[in-house]
């Protein structure tokens, strides 16, 4: 991120000792005369302008004033001696500086009511145009807090018997599946099914970013998005800033700025290459114990792809028929019609293992 300066606007402050409200770059109180002590905090008004007058932006800029060791008077930044006192400024304390005030106030404010007269005044009025007492409102006495009882999870006997149901559901089914009984079955048939994809060189289509693309590649249409977000500014990145934000100088002004990072922007192409693709397959089955791969009838720009088997037995028990499938060639040669086995069946009918019998 990179802080950007949008501009300075006058703050305010409210004296503790008359409470009249105050233009911030004002270091004593403009009704009772008493200096802004170090703990009085500098606030927002309630509607903000840039300050355009050139010696007001250097005092803004000047750094956070400082407080005297005797008097506790302000003094601006650099300031020797102290205007109040005439003491040494060389130990004296300098406001804090950089707390973050609130989103910055651009928009006119409503009219408000004088706290004494009831008059309306403009928002940013110091003292009120009718009675001349100061617009500062008094502050809102803090609400006692009202600590509402916890509650914990409602758990009413209706949500005990579902969630019990919920559980036996779930038991009954675990049962069914893992609990089994041995059934002897004898291999009735035995069939399998071999394939061999072709493939060829063929033209593909893909997308990516216009550095990513292979050299042999034939680029079509290409478009730019963004490609990254980073902190430091860039050639041709856009510039994307937060919502502007007003921080305490310490100087009676408050610093304008937004938080900005940068879109750093690239070509997103689509490009054409020759790549080996499936075009065709070849199957070849049978239903007996030997299977064999299909013959293959390549031509020159031709290749063979991928190889698939599978494998069907039949199992005939008194009554009923299982089928087993399997990808295994070794295990599918040990299946041979006639012979005897052990098949392990759950309570929904399925075939889950298959063990010689002895
Ligand atoms: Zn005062
Ligand atoms: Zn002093
Ligand atoms: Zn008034």
């Amino acid at each position: 991120m990179v802080k950007k300066t949008v501009g300075y606007v006058r703050l305010e402050w409210t004296c503790p000792r008359c409470g009249s409200k105050n233009p911030g770059p004002q270091k004593t109180c403009s009704s009772c005369g008493a200096a802004q002590p170090e703990d009085v905090k500098f606030e927002q008004p309630a509607q903000e302008k840039l300050v355009t007058d050139e010696e007001e932006i250097k005092r803004a800029k000047a750094g956070p004033d400082m407080h005297c060791p005797y008097c506790d008077a302000r003094n601006p930044a650099g300031a020797e001696t102290c205007t109040q006192c005439g003491g040494d400024l060389t130990d004296a304390t300098a406001r804090a500086a950089g707390q973050v005030l609130g989103a910055h106030r651009d928009k006119a404010a409503k009219d408000v009511p004088c706290p004494s007269c009831g008059a309306m005044n403009a928002a940013t009025a110091l003292k009120c145009s009718q009675c001349g007492a100061s617009m500062a409102q008094p502050k809102p006495k803090p609400k006692p807090r009202v600590s509402k009882p916890a509650k914990g999870p409602s758990c009413g006997p209706v949500a005990y018997v579902a969630g019990a149901a919920a559980v036996a559901l779930i038991a009954l089914f675990i049962f069914l599946v893992t609990r089994t009984s041995d059934v002897i079955g004898i291999v009735e048939s035995a069939s399998w099914t071999r394939t061999i994809a072709i493939e060829a060189l063929g033209p593909a289509t893909h997308e990516d970013w216009r550095d990513q693309i292979p050299t042999d590649a034939v680029v079509g249409t290409c478009t730019e998005k963004v490609h990254h977000t980073q902190d430091e500014p860039a050639a041709g990145a856009k510039e994307v800033c937060g919502t502007p934000y007003t921080e305490d100088t310490g100087s009676g002004y408050g610093e304008v700025v937004q938080d900005c990072q940068y879109q750093v922007y690239a070509d997103w192409c689509t490009f054409t290459v020759q790549e080996w693709q499936k075009t065709d397959e070849v199957t070849l089955s049978g239903a007996d114990p030997n299977p064999r791969w299909p013959a293959l009838q390549l031509s020159a720009d031709q290749r063979e792809g991928t190889h698939d088997e599978a494998y069907q037995i039949v199992f005939d028990t008194d009554g009923d028929t299982y089928t087993y499938q399997t990808s295994d060639s070794t295990e599918f040669s040990q299946y041979a019609i006639g012979s005897r086995w052990v098949l392990k069946v759950n309570k929904l009918n399925q075939l889950t293992s298959i063990e010689p019998a002895r």
